[in-house]
């Protein structure tokens, strides 16, 4: 089977038309079924959470019932479409996350990031990067990212090194630094994202680099597979190469979520010949 579990409307209206797109998309490169997990910042009830020049700029608050309407009919009708959000973990307000973000939806699946350190969104500009020590960011972030798997409130963590999105690299090993994210994740049940947008970002590499997949099998730890698109024609992105990429690490199954509750779906080696075909 073959899942693409991270990508935003957004871009678009809460319409069925634009969510069709996704879908269609997604069919047609093989994939049976999407997650859409629309940013939390974007909607009033994540008011306050990220610092207000930033909700200044991602524009007027959307209203989360208003989302949360247009997945739950679509899957009434039988679109294999799971209801999902991708939450910004900040540090201290695990309360606040819980309770105004994820316990009054029905989610399928609730995906943890981490864009922040501090008051600093590393993966918008890279001219932020100017004058920062790289090895204390690369340290800094998967510190927050253990912080974010032992919280307990996500389900599965999302582009684990994201932090190396405009190709600033750590001196340093990153297995070490990313183990106790993985033990913290392993003790909640959490999945780990296997994405492709890395290789649409300046650093050209896929989520997680190779060493970190390997731990993520060695520890064995279930994943997730994931485009993050943002359009409908980057749903399921390079899933023939993804897929390749998993097998190849040793991966044999992908997690699905139904109301936070994972189960395991065998990725057959057909899974990466269709994806292949579709390109
Ligand atoms: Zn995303």
């Amino acid at each position: 089977m073959l899942i693409d579990y991270h990508m935003h409307l957004e871009q678009g209206d809460f319409s069925p038309s634009w969510l069709r797109r996704f879908l269609d998309t997604a069919l047609s490169r093989g994939v049976q079924e999407i997650a859409i997990t629309e940013h939390a910042y974007r909607f009033r009830q994540a008011a306050g959470l990220l610092p207000a020049w930033w909700e200044q700029r991602t524009g007027p608050a959307q209203d989360l019932e208003e989302y949360v309407n247009l997945i739950t009919t679509a899957q009434r009708e039988g679109w294999p479409v799971k209801l999902g959000i991708e939450i910004d973990y900040v540090p201290g307000r695990e309360d606040d996350i819980a309770r105004r973000l994820v316990e009054p939806y029905p989610w399928d699946v609730v995906l943890g990031s981490v864009h922040w350190l501090g008051d600093w969104p590393f993966d918008v500009d890279p001219a932020s990067w100017q004058g920062r020590d790289v090895d204390s960011a690369y340290g800094q972030y998967f510190a927050t990212l253990a912080r974010m798997a032992t919280s307990g409130l996500f389900d599965v963590i999302s582009h684990p090194d994201v932090i190396k999105v405009f190709g600033f690299r750590s001196r340093q090993p990153l297995a070490p630094l990313f183990r106790p994210v993985l033990e913290a994740a392993q003790a909640r049940h959490m999945a780990v994202e296997i994405s492709s947008a890395g290789w649409r970002k300046r650093v050209g590499e896929v989520y997680p680099a190779p060493e970190l997949l390997d731990l993520v099998q060695a520890l064995h730890l279930p994943v997730t597979l994931a485009s993050d698109a943002h359009r409908p024609q980057d749903v399921a992105a390079d899933f023939g190469r993804l897929c390749e990429y998993a097998w190849t690490h040793g991966i044999r199954q992908v997690t699905v979520f139904s109301r936070r509750s994972p189960s395991q779906r065998p990725l057959g080696p057909e899974s990466t010949a269709e994806a292949g075909a579709a390109g």
